[in-house]
């Protein structure tokens, strides 16, 4: 099942929590900051050693002093005016989020708005390509449980509410 829920991702209790981060993983602003700042020193150790990220894939490390067991780190695309591969990458990062999610064998997962922050994506674009990519990934993969969309703000929850009736 999918839920929308508005407030902070740091708070939640779920077995992954997804960052908004950049390709060296070496933690920045926006969401990444918070996450950072939740999971503490640790977590940015762990990020060094795992060699970056490439735009559009993701990576798994524990998530230390969160809430939240798992983080899944993906890098979301800048927003270039969507003539750039934009919308393929965006949704590549929700998919690889959620491979990673089955491979470990999770079962809740909670993602905040990728790349429409810092990024420019679209909101009302990106989050019509979250809801359809996640929705056709847990109708072939019913060992996911739950997966939680976190508006940070009123006009995310809107949206995100009107994309998912
Ligand atoms: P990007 O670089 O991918 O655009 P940002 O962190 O700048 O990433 O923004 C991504 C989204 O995360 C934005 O919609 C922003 O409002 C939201 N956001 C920022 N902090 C938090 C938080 N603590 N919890 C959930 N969402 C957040």
């Amino acid at each position: 099942m999918m839920e929308i829920v508005q407030g902070d991702i740091t708070t939640l209790n779920v077995d992954a929590i997804v960052n908004a981060a950049n390709a060296s993983l070496l933690g920045g602003g926006g969401v990444d900051g918070c996450i950072h700042r939740g999971a503490g020193p640790k977590l940015v150790a762990k990020c060094a050693t795992l060699g970056g990220c490439k735009t559009g894939d993701a990576k798994i490390t524990p998530g230390y002093n969160l809430p939240a067991k798992y983080v899944i780190h993906t890098v979301g695309p800048v927003w270039h005016g969507g003539k750039k591969g934009e919308p393929d990458l965006l949704a590549s990062c929700y998919r690889r989020s959620l491979e990673l999610t089955v491979e470990h064998g999770l079962r809740t997962i909670a993602f905040p708005s990728i790349s429409t922050g810092v990024y420019r994506y679209p909101k009302d674009r990106a989050c019509d390509i979250a809801v359809e990519t996640v929705s056709a990934f847990l109708e072939r993969h019913e060992e996911i449980e739950k997966v939680i969309f976190v508006c940070f703000s009123q006009e995310d929850f809107s949206l995100y509410r009107e994309a998912t009736l």
